[in-house]
């Protein structure tokens, strides 16, 4: 029966999902709401309105619809990259002799390099389909800032891209790869918003962070005439566009009757995680099914190992709505050395709630030991892994060992987000032996979320 499966399964343009799944419908316990600073009580589609596009703020805020059609135009996008392959890992799993079987969604096959491409492009649709000018966004490693220049390139919409300082300068070419596709790219904080100002005042020198770069993103939004901001991660409505991840692998996994037990994603805001659990934990949440489901972060910014559940801030000039999730304080800036992205504070609110209701697990692990897995994959699977995928890789490895040593013969199913060509400082630091690993202490965290805010 395993000699049948292929080493990739693809699915055709036909079977690939013509809706995305909204994950909430099916959640008993609801993500809680955001809240408006302002005002202390939910947001309303009219708070959002100044900041985001009209039909993304009516998703963000739609917990009960199953299942919304993705726009045809989305759809032919989504064929030009997509359907990603779902791999059968038989050379790592030759490698490591365990008897586990080993599959991953490999979401790097296009320019932006990760699986951002596919909210980049459902949100720039909505954008243009209500006559703006272009959106601003901020971005991390850069993933996002260059997925979203790729989706405005190709509808004609400008796109000014506030770019966390450290990476701008860590990594030139992916700024490049954004002005090719005409994005505006400004390393973040700058001096170009007032919170920008403000936070180069209260911290010079600072490196940045994704918190900040999304106060002065939104700034330059809601500042500007036909512009709404976007965000690439952490909300709902980007669980949303990524549960296509989830729908192509449960897709092609139900064509040869494959059910994992175990589902590995890396997790910064959790989209991808979001995205690739989508449809099983759907099952899990009816009763239909059960998964073991892990979620991986970095040791250097451990939100849901380490954080605490309560509201707080997105962002760090707290211009945001709060949202209840697991959160290190809005204040919190990972170190600079800690390479990958997977750098946010906070968590997706769906996720979050998931965790709490003890329907997944998390696991933090460290700098090093992520670059050992990256390598190893990469040396039997072929392809180069994004740092941010590889913490996905790390677990899925330890979990392999496992039944090598224990016998088992589980099905285990990771995240591949994207691969890591501009990653390869990182790569450098590692190979020569100079990468380091901050892991914050209890001290600094206790004095991280001391400054949260307080909220019933
Ligand atoms: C952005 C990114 C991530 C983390 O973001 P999530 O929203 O948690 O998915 C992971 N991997 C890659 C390659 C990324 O670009």
């Amino acid at each position: 029966m395993n000699n049948a499966i292929p080493y990739k399964i693809y699915l055709t343009e036909e079977q690939m999902p013509k809706a995305w799944y909204n994950l909430r419908a099916d959640m008993k316990n609801k993500p809680a709401p955001l809240i408006n600073p302002g005002t202390g009580q939910p947001v309303t589609f009219e708070d959002l309105k100044p900041v985001f596009c009209d039909e993304l703020i009516k998703q963000e805020l739609d917990e009960t619809t199953p299942f919304i059609p993705i726009p045809d135009d989305i759809r032919s996008f989504y064929k030009m990259y997509r359907p990603s392959p779902l791999v059968r890992a038989y050379c790592l799993e030759e490698k490591l002799k365990t008897p586990a079987k080993i599959y991953y969604k490999f979401e790097g096959n296009n320019t932006s390099g990760s699986h951002k491409l596919n909210s980049a492009i459902a949100q720039a649709f909505y954008a243009k389909h209500q006559g703006l000018k272009g959106v601003t966004t901020e971005t991390g490693a850069g993933q996002w800032g260059t997925a979203l220049s790729m989706a405005c390139g190709y509808l004609g919409l400008d796109c000014q891209v506030y770019m966390v300082k450290v990476s701008y300068e860590q990594k030139p070419f992916r700024r490049e790869v954004m002005r090719t596709y005409g994005a505006k790219v400004t390393p973040s904080p700058s001096d170009t918003t007032d919170v920008g100002r403000k936070i180069l005042a209260e911290f010079p020198g600072t490196t940045g962070s994704l918190g900040c770069a999304i106060s002065e993103a939104v700034e330059a939004a809601v500042t500007q005439e036909g512009y709404r901001y976007v965000l690439g991660s952490v909300l709902n409505q980007v669980l949303l566009h990524q549960s296509v991840i989830g729908l192509e692998t449960k897709a092609a996994m139900d064509l040869y009757g494959i059910k994992p037990d175990v589902i590995i994603g890396c997790a910064g805001g959790g989209s991808n995680l979001g995205g690739l659990i989508a449809p099983f934990m759907g099952e899990k949440l009816r009763g239909e099914a059960d998964y073991q489901i892990i979620a991986v972060e970095p040791a250097a910014c451990p939100s849901l190992t380490r954080g605490v559940y309560a509201y707080d801030f997105c962002d760090t000039g707290h211009v945001c709505p709060m949202a209840k999730m697991y959160t290190l304080g809005s204040g919190f800036i990972p170190a600079p050395n800690h390479a990958g992205g997977l750098r946010y504070h906070g968590m997706s609110t769906t996720l979050s709630q998931l965790y709490h209701d003890g329907l997944m697990e998390a696991r933090a692990v460290d700098q090093i030991s992520v670059f050992e897995a990256a390598e190893e994959f990469a040396r039997v699977e072929g392809i180069l892994p994004a740092p941010e995928s590889s913490h996905a890789i790390r677990v899925a490895l330890d979990e392999a060992i496992r039944c090598r040593e224990t016998g088992e013969e589980k099905t285990i199913l990771f995240g591949l987000t994207g691969t890591g060509y501009f990653d390869l400082v990182a790569y450098e630091k590692f190979h020569n032996g100079e990468m380091s690993d901050y892991i914050p202490t209890d001290e600094e965290l206790q004095a991280s979320f001391a400054t949260l805010p307080k909220i019933g």
